[in-house]
């Protein structure tokens, strides 16, 4: 029986499990089906995680998290989590390969995935000139031109990353406007290489059978433009990673809004006791390394206190 079950190896599930095992919790196995630091390693650059200076990608930020939990006793599976359920008191967590785990308490931090934009030939062409990662893919286009679809902070990052890359980036936005932070805007407008395609959506993504040869865009007017691309990257926006919580009678295990985001409040505790949700999955989430960390730490500061009274009165 383990005193916590944390599903998730992101920056909300690694700082969980930091702090609830040197925080004195013994028995906490954070469950993680790929390599623990979550989405944030596929970013090519982050500059706001403070105290963390100068040009740093991803990957090497979270490359020191699962040694440091380790320190302190925490134990990882590499496991998918199919399904959480609850009997009495008691929840199970169900694995991939079949097993089963109980627990006292969980905290859940399955993060999101990157969303389709739903235009023709999307799924057709992913994985063979349409990509969600520039940092995966962007090398397969160097000396090349490339499409980035969206307007928010991924889709500038990415389309900064890949000017450096490819001869050309067009930047395919629906607006004239962008949700990305200013100053990531302004090194938008600065770099020679990028053209703004705005006011214009996706129409079709084509190619032959070797993949993507180009994609037909329609701007606010209804005028078709053809931009003739190998790659085609789009990042316009996430769905959170809420299935383990869906239960066989179709409802979820704790309270949701109509996003799928799970209802917490806060001190990440859900409608369901011993259950908690932190980072990109729950309500008003920032979407940020540094508040999934903060909500890992919340969460497991509860968790503390719930296990010790649940266990010791
Ligand atoms: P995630 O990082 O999504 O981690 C969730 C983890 O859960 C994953 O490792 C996943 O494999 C695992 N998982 C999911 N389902 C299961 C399951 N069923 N069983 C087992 N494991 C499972 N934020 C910033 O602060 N600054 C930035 O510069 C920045 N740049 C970004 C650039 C890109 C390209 C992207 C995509 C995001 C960026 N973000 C940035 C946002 C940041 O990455 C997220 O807000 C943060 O990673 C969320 O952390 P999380 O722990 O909630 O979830
Ligand atoms: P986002 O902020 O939701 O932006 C998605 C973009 O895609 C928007 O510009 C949107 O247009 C566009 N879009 C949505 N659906 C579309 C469709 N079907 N066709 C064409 N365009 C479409 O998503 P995100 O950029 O991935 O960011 C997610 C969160 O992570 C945000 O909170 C963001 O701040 C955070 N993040 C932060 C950093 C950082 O701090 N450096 C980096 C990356 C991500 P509209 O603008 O018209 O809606």
């Amino acid at each position: 029986m383990l005193d916590c079950a944390i599903i998730g190896g992101g920056p909300a599930g690694l700082t969980a499990g930091l702090y609830t095992t040197r925080g004195g919790l013994e028995n906490v196995t954070m469950f993680e089906k790929g390599m623990p630091g979550g989405q944030i390693t596929l970013s090519s650059e982050i500059e706001n995680y403070p105290g963390v200076t100068g040009e740093i990608t991803g990957m090497d930020l979270m490359m020191p998290w699962p040694e440091q939990c380790q320190k302190f006793g925490l134990k990882h599976e590499m496991v998918e989590v199919i399904k959480v359920s609850k009997d009495g008191d008691i929840f199970t967590i169900h694995k991939g390969d079949g097993t089963t785990q109980e627990a006292h308490s969980v905290i859940v931090g399955t993060g999101s995935r990157p969303r389709r934009a739903g235009f023709a030939g999307e799924d057709e062409f992913f994985g063979r000139g349409v990509s969600t990662c520039a940092t995966c893919d962007g090398f397969f286009y160097k000396g090349k031109e490339v499409a980035v679809i969206g307007g928010g902070d991924t889709a500038l990052e990415e389309a900064l990353y890949l000017a450096k890359i490819c001869t050309k980036v067009y930047l395919i936005h629906r607006r004239d406007e962008f949700r990305s932070a200013p100053n990531t805007v302004d090194r938008l407008k600065r770099t020679e290489n990028i053209e703004l395609v705005l006011n214009s959506v996706p129409d079709e993504v084509y190619g032959d059978n070797m993949g993507v040869t180009g994609i037909r865009v329609k701007n606010k007017d209804g005028k078709l433009r053809d931009i003739e691309v190998p790659g085609v990257f789009t990042f316009v926006g996430n769905d959170v990673n809420n299935q383990t919580l869906m239960q066989e009678n179709g409802e979820f295990l704790c309270d949701m809004n109509a996003k799928g985001e799970v209802i917490v409040n806060i001190s990440m505790a859900t409608s369901l006791e011993g259950l908690y949700a932190t980072g990109d999955m729950r309500i008003a989430a920032p979407k940020q390394v540094v508040s999934a960390a903060g909500d890992g730490a919340v969460a497991a500061l509860q968790v503390i206190s719930f296990v010790d009274e649940k266990l010791n009165g």
